[in-house]
């Protein structure tokens, strides 16, 4: 995303009809610690993306990967497309710059350019970093005896999780549209992070004392609920999502176990635990 050679040559090589905006540092709490880079990176990013592909082509359809952290602590409850924007981190407000850049483009130049503002879309192959997968990993690490207890930070707060490919459905249908607009794909349910732990760990077998509250790991401001409404999605092209919360922490957790498990027989490595700074797997192996 740094490098608009690198961009032209990929439009070049892979002649696309459709470009998929997904890269950023999209990490919530690291962008408090690498705001410039965040920057860089997601706001700016989007912008060498789109000068490329309006070079390159400018009827390619070009859908940004926009996110729920841009409402922050906006007042409503359920936010929309209509909701006001009040990013509360350098990564919301890098996205905000971004979502905004492609209502310019579609303004300013025609071009197809969509928004879709996704809520927390989850699936076991969420990296480790976000809050979901940390708890089904650690929670099948402990359930194996592979690990003590799991840290956490803010157990309060409230997102609306769905399953990743039902959102990914949804980016594709968002693009099949006559026109280009802003499109959010939400539950439309919210729940804390403790209500997540407890499902994991009632799933699991486990107790729930092994998962710690830490200070350590709190953000220096938190979004405390984001709950989203995608009536406008369901009645333009019929999206809604089908994978209820307890189904999805199910499917989190089963297949974390199941990691570890053939990790224990030796028939896997959990190398997005390694990458992670989770280097448990190594030091336990060897
Ligand atoms: P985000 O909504 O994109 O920031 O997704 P995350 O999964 O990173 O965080 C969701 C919520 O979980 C935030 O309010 C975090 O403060 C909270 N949270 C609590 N403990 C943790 C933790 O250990 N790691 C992460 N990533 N988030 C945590």
């Amino acid at each position: 995303m740094l490098d608009s050679v690198s961009i032209g040559k990929a439009l070049s090589d892979s002649q696309p009809k459709e470009v998929y905006h997904l890269a950023a540092q999209s990490f919530v709490g690291a962008s408090f610690f690498q705001p410039l880079y965040t920057a860089n990176v997601t706001a700016l990013g989007t912008v060498r993306m789109l000068e490329e592909v309006k070079k390159f082509d400018n009827k390619i359809k070009f859908y940004q990967a926009s996110s729920s952290e841009m409402y922050g602590n906006e007042k409503s409850t359920v936010k929309n497309e209509q909701s006001q924007f009040q990013p509360t981190s350098p990564y919301a407000i890098a996205k905000l710059y971004s979502h905004w850049t492609i209502n310019m483009f579609r303004d300013a130049y025609d071009m197809f350019a969509v928004s879709g503002i996704l809520f927390n879309h989850e699936s076991p192959l969420r990296g480790l970093e976000f809050v979901t997968r940390k708890i089904s990993n650690g929670v099948a690490k402990i359930t194996l005896g592979i690990e003590k207890n799991l840290k956490l930070g803010n157990l309060k707060a409230r997102r609306d999780w769905g399953y990743a490919p039902e959102y990914v459905e949804g980016m594709w249908m968002m693009m099949q549209q006559k026109k280009p607009d802003d499109y959010v794909l939400a539950t439309s349910e919210s729940h804390t992070v403790k209500e997540f732990v407890d499902e994991a760990c009632n799933i699991a077998g486990i107790s729930t004392k092994c998962v710690i509250s830490s200070k350590e790991n709190f953000r220096p401001s938190d979004v405390y609920e984001l709950r989203g409404d995608h009536t406008k999605a369901k009645k333009k092209f019929g999206w809604k999502p089908k994978t209820k919360f307890k189904k999805l922490i199910k499917i989190m957790v089963e297949e974390d176990i199941s990691r570890w498990q053939r990790w224990q027989k030796k028939e896997y490595f959990p190398w997005d635990a390694y990458t992670s700074g989770d280097d448990s797997a190594f030091i336990t192996k060897s």
